[in-house]
């Protein structure tokens, strides 16, 4: 990605196209990853998706990230809200973007660039997919807020976003007709999210004593499928809930196979009860 020019006159020393600054002017700043070659020292390029989108002040906005290189990054973008600010449209949430952050020494990253890779236009023009996204990207700030990049995270982020944008305006979902609903949708994206955090469900035997046969229910407590004889504190999980959750976690997200809509309201609690229990985390309802 070229670097963008800054419309400023007065050259800061910040600017991508400054030359690289003597060591000793970033003395006192912690030491950095390297930067790729070229960049300003402080600045760096990565892939990222726009999670959250606050306007600040007068004319700019505070971008909640999570990006390929970086985990989480939040973001300032100054003046980008004035109307022939160069970011154009496209830092409103959902926007994958090519991404030119410099990083000073405050916590907010200033981005110095941006090009879109998608913009899910369609996702943008139908409701019901936008809410989706919004609860997808919620369940992404509140389980993944690291900066240690999660690159099977970011990499599901951008299927399920690419999914919804395929589906939008579809109806399929809501008669019944060939494929999964958006619920079931919704909690596949929830269910490899929770795998690409490090708090997947144990579902192949009962996770307090490994007895594989028998399984009856589900213990958030206990982190998974628990057997008839050690189900005291779960709920009873039914043959097609854990048959969905297997699939779930073993194919891809548009590979999905039908659920009844009990079957799905206890993957919810499955999913939900395992991710306050272990990474105390309380996501929003799926859908
Ligand atoms: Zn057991």
């Amino acid at each position: 990605m070229r670097a963008p020019r800054r419309h400023r006159p007065a050259r800061a020393t910040t600017a991508p196209d400054a030359r690289p600054l003597p060591r000793q002017a970033l003395s006192g700043a912690p030491s950095r990853p390297p930067v790729i070659l070229g960049v300003v020292p402080g600045s760096f390029e990565t892939e990222g998706v726009v999670l959250r989108s606050i306007r600040y002040g007068e004319a700019d906005r505070i971008l909640h990230l999570y990006t390929a290189q970086r985990g989480r990054v939040n973001a300032i973008a100054k003046g980008s809200r004035r109307p022939k600010s160069r970011f154009g449209g496209r830092l409103e949430p959902f926007f994958r973007l090519d991404l030119m952050l410099h990083e000073g020494r405050s916590e907010l990253c200033t981005v110095t660039g941006a090009s879109t890779v998608d913009g899910y236009p369609a996702l943008r023009s139908d409701g019901p997919s936008l809410d989706a996204a919004a609860r997808g990207c919620d369940a992404m700030l509140r389980l993944l807020d690291s900066a240690e990049p999660n690159r099977p995270a970011y990499n599901l982020l951008c299927r399920y976003l690419a999914l919804l944008d395929g589906n939008a305006g579809g109806e399929r979902a809501d008669l019944g007709q060939a494929g999964p609903s958006r619920q079931a949708t919704a909690l596949a994206f929830r269910l490899k999210l929770a795998l690409a955090a490090g708090f997947s469900p144990e579902l192949a035997s009962c996770a307090r004593c490994g007895e594989r046969e028998g399984i009856a229910a589900f213990s958030g407590s206990a982190g998974g499928v628990v057997c008839h004889s050690c189900e005291g504190g779960g709920f009873p999980l039914s043959r097609d809930a854990h048959g969905f959750m297997v699939a779930a976690l073993g194919k891809p997200i548009a590979e999905l196979p039908e659920a009844p809509e009990r079957a799905l309201r206890q993957v919810e609690r499955a999913i939900g009860e395992t991710l306050a229990h272990h990474a105390h985390v309380h996501l929003r309802p799926a859908a």
